[in-house]
């Protein structure tokens, strides 16, 4: 897949940390989300407390990172970032826990894939802000609680349900962040642009919005490849004829599919009739792995009503036969 329009894919340029916005009121969208955490986070400031845990869920690059550091920020607490898979001992976690100061914010990115012996340091260390060590082994063995400060975690995954429940039932506030608006979107352009030196025009930034599948990592780095575009062939402003010029030679379609999203389509159509067929058939067809499938290509898919998921497999919608430019078969009504 596209690199580019892979929202797993981390950004690590320095761009991308100046156009990460750094609070509360900076951050666009998510208006529901946001007002919530803004309650939080005051009353725990006030209550001079720890903030409850949070787990933000939803498909990759849309803000849970960005959020997480913004609440340490708004908290006045140190900022701790990790992820499940780096985590593999269950004493790389309490190296981590006891050397939190109170009221820190602890991140756990990909919380979906700690290790269970990671996992269960993690319960005591969030229910009683304890660590239960053993120390020994066979019958001499016996445990040892070490208190822990106060701390806030905040899970992000893009698979909620490949959580444990003992797991999520520990999150006071669990969230889920959607998908974007054109309108929001816009903003963060035309926001993102002006940080860059390379102004956006109104449509200019509309046309990126369009194309960014609801996604702010993505709408980022569509415009770092347009203002390329705007400097070395236009006056350095991002118009909507080179947006429109450089995203359709970097592949990206009106509704901002890749070839990869075309080709995922392209198979239901052509090779199963429009479906259903199962994500196994397709991911093995396609040579991707179903969870890339499943978290990265289908949720826009599935969000722009291009296909539907049914009990016996994916299903080409209405709208993802005309997309392709193909008649849609009779009798299917969606
Ligand atoms: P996630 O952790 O959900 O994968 P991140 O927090 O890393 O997503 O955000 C991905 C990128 O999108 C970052 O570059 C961040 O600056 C940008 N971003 C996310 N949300 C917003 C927003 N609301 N406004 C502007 N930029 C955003």
């Amino acid at each position: 897949r596209d690199p580019l329009l892979d929202p797993a894919v981390p950004d690590d340029v320095p761009d991308d940390r100046a156009l990460r916005p750094q609070t509360l009121d900076e951050f666009i969208g998510q208006a529901e989300a946001r007002a919530n955490l803004r309650v939080f986070i005051e009353s725990a400031r006030r209550r001079a407390d720890a903030m409850d845990h949070v787990l933000f869920h939803g498909p990759p690059g849309l803000g849970k990172t960005t959020l997480a550091q913004i609440m340490a920020r708004e908290l006045g607490v140190g900022f701790r970032m990790t992820s499940g898979p780096v985590l593999a001992k269950a004493g790389d976690l309490a190296a981590i826990l006891t050397n939190l100061e109170a009221r820190d914010v602890l991140f756990i990115d990909e919380i979906h894939r700690l290790n269970p012996a990671v996992e269960e340091v993690l319960y005591p260390a969030l229910e009683d802000f304890a660590l239960d060590l053993v120390i020994g082994e066979g019958p001499a063995a016996r445990t040892v609680r070490i208190d822990l400060q106060p701390f806030t975690l905040v899970g992000a995954t893009t698979r909620l349900g490949l959580l444990t429940t003992p797991l999520r039932d520990r999150f006071g506030i669990p969230t889920r962040l959607e998908f974007y608006t054109t309108a929001e979107l816009h903003q963060i352009v035309t926001r993102g642009a002006r940080l860059m030196g390379a102004p956006a025009s109104d449509d200019g930034a509309q046309e990126i919005a369009r194309r960014a599948r609801g996604t702010p990592r993505i709408a980022g780095r569509l415009l770092r490849r347009v203002v390329d575009f705007a400097v070395v062939e236009g006056d350095g402003t991002v118009t909507r004829a080179i947006a429109d010029r450089a995203l359709t030679r970097l592949g990206v379609d009106h509704l901002g599919l890749d070839s990869a999203d075309r080709r995922y389509l392209g198979l239901i159509a052509e090779n199963y009739g429009g479906g259903p067929v199962g994500i196994e058939t397709i991911a093995a067809a396609l040579s991707e792995s179903r969870d890339a499938l499943e978290e990265v290509i289908e949720p826009y898919l599935l969000q722009q009503g291009l296909i539907a998921r049914t009990p016996r497999g994916r299903m080409l919608a209405h709208k993802g036969w005309t997309h392709l430019g193909l008649d849609v078969p009779r009798g299917q009504t969606d």
